[in-house]
């Protein structure tokens, strides 16, 4: 495989497990140094970092917990200091990965669910993104990858309501925010997977992981390697014209 992200420093949020494990392994076999975050798996992380350097690969692993303001301000802190300074407080690739769903009927959701779903998959991203994105403009370069989802742009089944909302605000975010950084050098995609099998998602055997194999029209869920494959396109320097984009992949779920 060729390493078109030698010399990139790379933050994958949410990467100790499912989707964002996958991505981080993706960018550090394409050269990336690449920071692996987690909220309370530092077992899982640290792992994801055994087995990126087992391969040859950089990364090093920052438990913050984006729920709180407080977790992003430790993740931007890590960039200072990360793998030794080397990178002089620069950020190349920032995948806000991280993300919550709370299942079941809207009616019944508990008041702080709003602020669960909201802080994670919506205030978290948006604040990194400034944060980052100031660095990245500043240097003339930088690539902003968004996991938002099939359910950002409609919502075929019931149950995820307040999700639906969040992955809808990415969404537009998104968008957004591409207009402004893009004159700096600065691309800002997302990828909207469909169903994948992580922890996240239903298992199998279950009436939802059945009512969404349904919605695909492959048959199947997705492999977490098939979203790291769009997310490595949209951080390579070959992605330069792709700016603004919620590139979609899952299945055929929202054909
Ligand atoms: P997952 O297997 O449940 O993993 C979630 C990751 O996010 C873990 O690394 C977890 O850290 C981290 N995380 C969760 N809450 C956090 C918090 N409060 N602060 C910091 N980190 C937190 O999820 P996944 O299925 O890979 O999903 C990854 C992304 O893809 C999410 O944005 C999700 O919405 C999106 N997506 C998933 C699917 C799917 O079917 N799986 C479909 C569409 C979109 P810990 O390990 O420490 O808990």
């Amino acid at each position: 495989m060729s390493r078109p992200l030698e010399n990139k420093l790379a933050l994958v949020t949410g990467s100790s497990r499912g989707i964002g494990a996958a991505v981080a392994a993706r960018l550090a076999r394409e050269g990336a140094a690449v920071i692996v975050t987690y909220a309370s798996s530092a077992e899982r992380a640290e792992a994801v970092v055994v087995d990126i350097r087992r391969e040859g690969g950089e990364a090093e692993a920052v438990g913050a917990d984006l729920g709180s303001p407080d977790g992003v301000k430790t993740l931007i802190a890590s960039i200072d200091g990360a793998f030794g300074g080397r990178f002089g407080g620069r950020l190349d690739i920032l995948v806000n990965n991280a993300g919550t769903v709370g299942y079941g009927p809207f009616l019944d959701q508990p008041d702080d669910a709003y602020d669960k779903h909201f802080n994670v998959n919506v205030r978290a991203p948006i604040a990194l993104a400034k944060e980052t994105g100031r660095r990245m403009a500043k240097a003339g370069w930088g690539r902003i990858v968004n996991i938002g989802s099939a359910f950002g742009e409609a919502a075929p089944m019931g149950g995820v309501t307040l999700y639906v909302a969040t992955k809808f605000a990415l969404h537009g975010f998104t968008r957004g925010l591409s207009r402004e950084l893009g004159p700096f050098g600065v691309t800002v995609n997302g990828v909207q997977p469909g169903p994948i099998d992580t922890d996240l998602s239903p298992n199998e055997g279950t009436d939802e992981h059945a009512a969404m194999v349904k919605l695909t029209s492959v048959g199947r869920f997705g492999k977490v390697e098939e979203i790291a494959a769009a997310v490595a396109y949209l951080a390579s320097p070959e992605a330069s014209f792709t700016n603004g984009e919620n590139l979609t992949v899952d299945g055929g779920w929202n054909a």
